[in-house]
């Protein structure tokens, strides 16, 4: 498997940038992990948009989504030059109808439901689902390959299942939206110290931080995560490859 960061903020990306998002890959396979802001141009860098396979969307907040639209567009444009295509799956939860049906356009993309406690194939992936702490549902993913894992945390406040949701896996790709000054004042995400505790107690083999936040200096919640957490941590970089076999 690899997996490649294409974008790092929570919320809104900074300038030439985007919100978290991952591209994931296996046997020629490209899946998405999530679409925000700015997603749909840095994408583009590493993978040209009609050769995509699946896209997953961990829950349906704007940081998460906002590119979806644009997405859909650049399918019916290349289907009115004369491109066929199937339509792309687009894996989302169904807790939210409204959202949900947004993620099926004009038989460009579809709308596939997932839900807390599936295991679904995606592509060579192996993929399952557990409900994060959010303000709205949210749900953590794993994606396995034979014996190799990455977990990717989405948004959520700490929540003891995680640790079992993520026992072992190779790649630990936790959210880190907060400064140690700000934990237990905004709900819905973890600190630097939470997210190395994680990966501490289930014993990942890496960690990597996203979802960041666009105000203070980054580098104090890496260290705030590296402080708890003994193995090799760092904050993701857009564009670099995470090889995990
Ligand atoms: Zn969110």
């Amino acid at each position: 498997m690899k997996i490649t960061p294409i974008g790092i903020w929570g919320g809104y990306p900074k300038a030439n940038s985007a919100t978290s998002s991952f591209l994931i890959e296996h046997d020629g396979f490209h899946c998405l992990i999530d679409c925000g802001s700015g997603v749909l141009s840095s994408l583009q860098n590493y993978v040209p948009l009609e050769k995509l396979d699946a896209v997953v969307v961990s829950h349906y907040h704007a940081d998460h989504i906002a590119d979806i639209g644009s997405l859909q567009f650049s399918r019916i444009i290349n289907f009115y030059l004369g491109h066929q295509a199937p339509p792309l799956p687009i894996y989302g939860h169904m807790e939210d109808q409204e959202n949900f049906e947004k993620l099926s356009y004009k038989d460009q993309t579809v709308g596939v439901g997932i839900s807390d406690g599936n295991v679904v194939q995606i592509g060579p992936f192996e993929v399952s689902f557990c409900r994060t702490i959010h303000p709205v549902y949210c749900l953590a993913m794993k994606f396995s390959v034979g014996d190799n894992s990455i977990v990717l945390t989405a948004d959520t406040e700490w929540r003891d299942e995680l640790v079992d949701f993520a026992y072992g896996t190779n790649l630990l790709i936790s959210e880190a939206n907060l400064y140690e000054k700000h934990l237990g004042k905004a709900p819905g995400h973890m600190a630097g110290s939470e997210a190395g505790r994680l990966a501490k107690l289930a014993g990942a083999k890496q960690l990597v931080l996203t979802h960041l936040p666009l105000h203070g200096d980054i580098n104090e919640i890496l260290e705030a995560a590296g402080a708890v957490y003994d193995g090799p941590t760092e904050l993701a970089r857009v564009g670099y490859e995470y090889y995990i076999m």
